[in-house]
């Protein structure tokens, strides 16, 4: 199918739909991550339909975040308490109505995605999450879009292009508040960091030069956490 559709569409086009496909992420037993699971918080009937339609009618259905990664965040909003957060990349909308639950009184989600295709289902569930108001959605290039948002986040969620990754963080850092959380995900990318540098594709090269560069830097405190395929958490200090 890949090869057919390349034909009709654009590499750069082609790259946000198959680029982001992450063939292997199981870096525990199968036994162990259903041990996990049974023992997390279960998803509400609105995420379970959500994951189940995405599973069923949408390509590439591994991108979304799932029973146990969607608790990790929604948990971790909770404990931030945000005012503002940032989605980079939507999808479905499974992580963006997970995060909204830590959203304060008044709070306000942005999120962003360059696949237009995908944003009537989105609304859809938004409003059946009874998100409505809370979550504001983008349709473009998050590169664009990001510069033209006047706030300051308590929370940011990196999940978009891999390859920009090093990008979104330069551009987001100086947008979250001090104490606020940046976390971006996929961060260990199947494994694939741990190739070699001349074995390594653009996109993970991307990742690791991200994670060099959040372990580097002095403004922050981090930890990856080896949650699915990665939760590199950051917090600004
Ligand atoms: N956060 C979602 C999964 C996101 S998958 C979840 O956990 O359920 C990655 C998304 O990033 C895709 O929907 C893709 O269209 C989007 N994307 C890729 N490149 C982008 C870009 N440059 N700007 C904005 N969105 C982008
Ligand atoms: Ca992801």
């Amino acid at each position: 199918m890949q090869f057919v559709l390349s034909i009709f569409i654009s590499n750069r086009f082609k790259n946000h739909i198959f680029g982001l496909y992450n063939p292997a992420m199981n870096f525990i037993s199968e036994q162990l991550a259903a041990y996990a699971e049974a023992f997390t918080q279960e998803e509400s009937p609105v995420l379970k339909e959500l994951n189940r339609e995405t599973q069923a009618g949408v390509l590439m259905p591994r991108m979304l975040s799932g029973h146990l990664q969607g608790r990790v965040l929604a948990m971790l909003s909770k404990l931030i308490r945000p005012m503002r957060i940032l989605e980079i990349g939507t999808y479905t909308g499974y992580s963006a109505i997970c995060l909204s639950e830590g959203l304060q009184p008044g709070g306000i989600l942005h999120t962003i995605d360059i696949n237009e295709e995908l944003s009537d289902m989105v609304r859809v569930f938004i409003k059946r999450a009874g998100c409505n108001g809370k979550i504001i959605m983008h349709t473009g290039d998050a590169l664009d879009i990001i510069p033209t948002l006047d706030e300051t986040f308590d929370l940011v969620f990196i999940d978009a292009d891999k390859e920009n990754y090093p990008a979104y963080y330069d551009m987001i850092l100086p947008m979250v508040k001090q104490g606020g959380v940046i976390i971006a995900d996929n961060v260990l990318w199947s494994g694939n960091v741990l190739k070699n540098d001349s074995e390594m594709d653009d996109e993970t090269r991307a990742i690791h030069k991200f994670n060099s560069m959040v372990q580097s830097d002095s403004r922050v405190e981090n930890v990856l956490l080896p949650v699915r395929d990665g939760l590199m958490v950051i917090r600004k200090t």
